[in-house]
């Protein structure tokens, strides 16, 4: 069997190992010169359990029109873009009433708990070099408010095995003392032991590299721009290269899904969320040992290989990729909150800004498997978790196209699964 996976951000290269690990005969392609150049280039690097809360949150809707057009927002909804988002827009918003949001974020919860274990096996058995740094993830709170709905939401999500711990002021500033300065002002701390840290994007490439190595057929500079069907059935693809066979397709393609699904009349319910991160050198002594989520300021705070990244905010601003300086200047205001003292110690020309956009599935859960069109399999819209979710959706993707029993159910991440009223299983 010949599986062609389109897309070689961290989704789609780990779907391609995955497929050729089973055995199957894999083409991974890009229209880009090298993996990882598209939303995997340069995230936040949380591998996040304990964080898989989908973004549209009960409330959401408010929190959009008081942040409507605010630059300086971690939330910021550009009214240009608004045309473009209304049937997406609609679904996202529905999908915020509470019992939904508690079900999905349990759906997410489970599968970033069987992604992060996969990691951790692949990484037993390949070794790679991305940064991986089982250092468990900080998330510190300003506002007693926000400590007890977190403290809520991660006791919820221990029932499914994300274990929690919580420090306070003192505690926080004896484990991680850059954040000495600011510790009078934290009203308490939840420390997750079982997160952890890597750079996705040097995992993309070393396992491109593996796959490669292992036999899959690697082919950059490949725009993707139709369907070939027989009978109904997809049996290849057309790109800038030409035709290409196929037994199955797996799109991958990042926020880019739902424009190719068009010409076969399937609407993706996936958009564009752009975020930012800034990543730069910060000598040892005033680096933080700990990966922080600054709840209050909407930040992470990530030491990756000897630097640190920061990342934030969420932008709806359709499909558009330009550095908006201010937005990233933003990034870097908020984690002033963090640090205070880093700006005395960072050199400007050490920092890289880079801007991406998050694929985000209005359900708030990742988009995985089978598709009305036989033969094309989807494993898109992670949204705000795609490095988290990246082992465990190549994994439920892999098994539907085998026809195995997956290792969790896959109907909560179908096209058209996830019924209002129905259960968390598994
Ligand atoms: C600022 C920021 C911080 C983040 N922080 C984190 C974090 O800390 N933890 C976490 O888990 N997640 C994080 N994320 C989310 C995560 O980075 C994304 O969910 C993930 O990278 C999506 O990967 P992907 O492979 O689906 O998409 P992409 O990496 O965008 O890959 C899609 C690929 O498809 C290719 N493509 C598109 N159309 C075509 C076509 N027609 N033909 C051929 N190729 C095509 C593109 O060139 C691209 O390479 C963050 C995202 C951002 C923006």
């Amino acid at each position: 069997m010949h599986v062609i996976v389109i897309g070689a951000g961290v989704t789609g290269t780990t779907t391609a190992w995955f497929l050729r690990a089973a055995g199957l005969s894999v083409t991974l392609l890009d229209a880009a010169d090298l993996p990882a150049r598209g939303a995997s280039a340069a995230n936040g690097g949380m591998l996040h359990a304990s964080h898989a809360e989908p973004w549209n949150a009960p409330g959401v809707g408010w929190d959009l029109l008081r942040y409507l057009g605010r630059v300086d927002s971690p939330l910021l909804l550009r009214p240009r873009a608004l045309p473009g988002i209304i049937p997406w827009g609609m679904e996202f918003l529905w999908n915020s009433r509470r019992e939904r949001f508690e079900r999905n974020t349990l759906f997410n919860a489970r599968l970033a708990e069987y992604s992060l274990r996969e990691l951790r096996a692949l990484q037993q058995e390949l070794q790679l070099d991305f940064d991986f740094a089982e250092s468990g993830i900080l998330k510190i709170f300003q506002d007693p408010q926000s400590l007890k709905k977190n403290w809520a939401a991660s006791q919820a999500m221990a029932e499914v095995g994300v274990r929690f711990e919580v420090w306070d002021g003192a505690r926080v500033a004896a484990e991680e003392p850059a954040l000495e300065p600011i510790a009078h002002r934290l009203c308490g701390a939840l420390f997750f032991p079982d997160d952890a840290i890597g750079n996705a994007a040097r995992f993309t490439r070393e396992l491109a590299a593996t796959a490669e190595r292992a036999g899959v057929r690697w082919l950059p500079n490949t725009l993707v721009t139709g369907w070939r069907r027989f009978q109904g059935q997809i049996n290849g693809i057309e790109t800038s290269r030409g035709p290409m066979a196929a037994d199955a397709v797996v799109l991958a393609s990042g926020f880019a899904a739902p424009g190719l699904l068009r010409s076969l009349g399937i609407r993706l319910p996936v958009a564009p969320v752009k975020g930012y991160s800034l990543t730069l050198d910060l000598e040892d002594a005033w680096r933080p040992r700990l990966p922080i989520i600054d709840d209050a300021n909407k930040v992470v705070l990530t030491p990756l290989g000897g630097r640190l990244r920061l990342a934030g905010t969420a932008e709806f601003t359709g499909a558009d990729l330009r550095m908006n300086a201010s937005r990233a200047e933003n990034v870097l205001a908020q984690c002033r909150h963090t640090l205070p003292r880093l700006p005395e110690h960072v050199d400007p020309a050490t920092m890289e800004p880079w801007a991406g956009l998050r694929p985000m599935s209005a359900r708030g859960t990742p988009i995985l498997g089978p598709t009305p069109v036989p033969g094309l399999y989807l494993n898109t819209g992670a949204g705000h978790l795609g490095w988290t979710f990246a082992c465990g959706s190549a994994g439920l993707v892999r098994d539907s196209i085998l026809g195995r029993e997956p290792a969790l159910p896959l109907e909560p991440f179908l096209l058209h699964g996830n019924p209002v009223g129905g259960q968390p299983a598994g």
